[in-house]
This record gives structure tokens, C-alpha cells and sequence, in this order.
């Protein structure tokens, strides 16, 4: 049974008495990202280091971090990272953080079909297997691009929850399909508010963008953003890549973040996993997210009033 696909999720009582839940999370892109969308950019020695950043100086910098909190973190990892820097990823997992699935190069999912994206989950497994020995329960989709077939192959591969949904503030189960029998993931979503991408990256011929934000810009948003997911009880849930936090003044911003987190009487900072699990604890009915059905045309010729697909969802 599933819940009416146009009603909210429920409510979410936190464990322990708790208000609210948070959550930081980081996605290791590293070069991935930048190859995937231009191969040839690998041939730019210059971009391929500001991108290696990420593990080389901004992963130690943010697990010292985390060490002096006391705060367990979800790293998402591209398999090709974990082969390109296994020292790194293992030592993101020696040092008790749950590692996750973010692809295998951080492929572009928009329009990808089934079985190519099938081997693309499986390659990423794989390489997180053989570099860590890790199973993820977790799974984050690139650029957070899902198609309406992702959620079935996460659940036919044991995973227990995917982050990269925009629908809600709070954490929900989410049903592969409408039928009766549909199994369902649990689904903690993202928003663009909270990354770190649309603040701070900046590399030319790949962003296309003009600005670096400043640190203390973007502590005051996000501090903004915590206090009102708090007062309503809601799932914060911060998504960093360490090529473009993991840089002192970023990294010290972020310091203050958690500090404020720290302050929040009742605030329960968690890992992705850890507030999986206690969703499905919870048992909400699971909410199927259809696809929509365009409406007719409405005379001889016209386009149908809304998106047709193409470019639809930017
Ligand atoms: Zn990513």
C-alpha cells in the first residue's frame, strides 16, 4: 500500500526526544566529474590538480575537522575515485564515516537507460568493493539527476536509501512504482541551497561561472537555513565536495556551522545511514512520485502546454 501520490510525507519523530536531524554530507568528486563531462580535459594538467584538491588537501583537512566534533559524516564516493586515491577512501572509512555510491564517473544520468545505467551502479559497487571492501547501503545520483527507473535498480541491489530528491525537508520512503506490491528506498532529500557548487566553484571552461563566494557569505545562508529547518523539525542535510570546501577559509566556515549545530539543544547530527534506518524504523506509508502525464494538445498543431521533455527540468 502507498500513500496517495499527492500528499506530503509525514511528520518524522526524531529519536531520543530529539527536534530535528542534520546531516553533512560530502561528494568526492575529484576529477570524475570534470572528466565525465569533457574527457579531453584531462590533457589540462591545471584542472585535473584542482580537482585532485579534493583528496589530497581538502579530505585531510575535513576529517580533522569532523575528528575535533566528534561528528560521524557520509562521504559520497565515485568508484573511479576510490581506484584513482584508495588510500584516501580508506582512511575516510578507517576514520568510522559511512561511505556511499555516487556513480563510477560521475556520468550524466539525464536520459540514460536502464541497463546503462544498471552497469554504471554495478561498476561503482564493484570498485567500492575492491577498494574498501565497503557494500553501500546509500546511493546519490550525480548532479542529484534520478530517472523513474533508479529507484528499482537501487532496491534489486540491497541498497537502503538514496539522497538526490527535492520534494520535501524530510526524510521519506520512497515507492518504486504504484502497485500494490511496490517495494520502497528510503528516500533524504537535497536542495541546491545547501551545496557547496553553486558557491564556490569556479573553474574555467567547466562552470561557466563567474563567482567565489565569500565564506562568510555562505556560512550566513546556510546558518539561516539550519535555524529554519530546527524550528521545523526538519532533516538539514549540507552537501560539500572537498575540491572546493575542503580550502582553509571554506573549511573554517564550515567549523562554524557545526559549532553552531553544536548549539542547537536537541539537534541530532547523524549520518545518512543512521537517519535511513531510523525512518524505516518509523514505518510511514511508502509515497509513489509518478511521472507526469502531459495533457493533449489543445488544437491542430499546438504543443502541449507543458514541458515536452526536452530541457524540461532546468
Ligand atoms: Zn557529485
Amino acid at each position: 500500500m502507498t500513500a496517495d501520490a499527492t500528499s506530503a510525507a509525514a511528520p518524522v519523530g526524531w529519536p531520543d526526544g530529539k527536534v530535528a536531524a542534520a546531516a553533512l554530507t560530502f561528494d568526492v568528486d575529484a576529477e570524475s566529474a570534470v572528466l565525465s563531462a569533457d574527457p579531453s580535459s584531462r590533457t589540462r594538467m591545471t584542472v585535473m590538480s584542482h580537482q585532485s584538491y579534493g583528496p589530497l588537501t581538502g579530505v585531510p583537512r575535513i576529517l580533522s575537522l569532523l575528528e575535533r566534533h566528534a561528528i560521524r559524516a557520509t562521504f559520497f564516493v565515485p568508484g573511479y575515485t576510490a581506484e584513482r586515491y584508495p588510500s584516501v577512501v580508506q582512511g575516510i572509512a578507517d576514520a568510522g564515516h559511512e561511505i556511499a555510491h555516487h556513480s563510477y564517473l560521475h556520468e550524466s544520468t539525464i536520459g540514460m537507460d536502464r541497463d546503462t545505467e544498471a552497469r554504471m551502479i554495478d561498476r561503482g559497487l564493484e570498485a567500492l568493493d575492491s577498494v574498501v571492501g565497503v557494500r553501500p547501503l546509500g546511493y546519490r545520483a550525480p548532479m542529484w539527476e534520478l530517472n523513474y527507473h533508479t529507484p528499482s535498480l537501487l532496491l534489486d541491489r540491497g541498497f537502503e536509501y538514496d539522497s538526490s530528491m527535492m520534494d520535501c525537508d524530510l526524510p521519506y520512503r520512497l515507492a518504486e512504482s504504484g502497485q500494490p506490491d511496490a517495494r520502497d528506498i528510503v528516500e533524504i532529500p537535497v536542495h541546491w541551497a545547501l551545496d557547496d557548487w553553486e558557491q564556490y566553484a569556479f573553474v574555467p571552461g567547466v562552470t561557466g561561472s563567474g563567482l567565489i563566494e565569500s565564506p562568510d557569505k555562505v556560512l550566513a545562508m546556510w546558518s539561516r537555513e539550519l535555524d529554519s529547518f530546527y524550528l521545523e523539525r526538519c532533516c538539514f542535510v549540507l552537501t560539500n565536495h572537498p575540491f572546493l570546501t575542503g580550502r582553509p577559509s571554506r573549511v573554517q566556515a564550515l567549523e562554524r556551522l557545526v559549532e553552531k549545530m553544536e548549539s542547537l539543544e536537541g539537534l541530532w547530527v547523524a549520518t545518512l545511514g543512521e537517519i535511513a534506518a531510523h525512518t524505516r524504523s518509523l514505518a510511514p506509508l511508502p509515497r509513489h512520485f509518478p511521472e507526469p502525464i502531459l495533457p493533449p494538445a489543445s488544437g491542430p498543431g499546438e504543443r502541449p502546454v507543458a514541458g515536452d521533455g526536452e530541457g524540461a527540468s532546468r
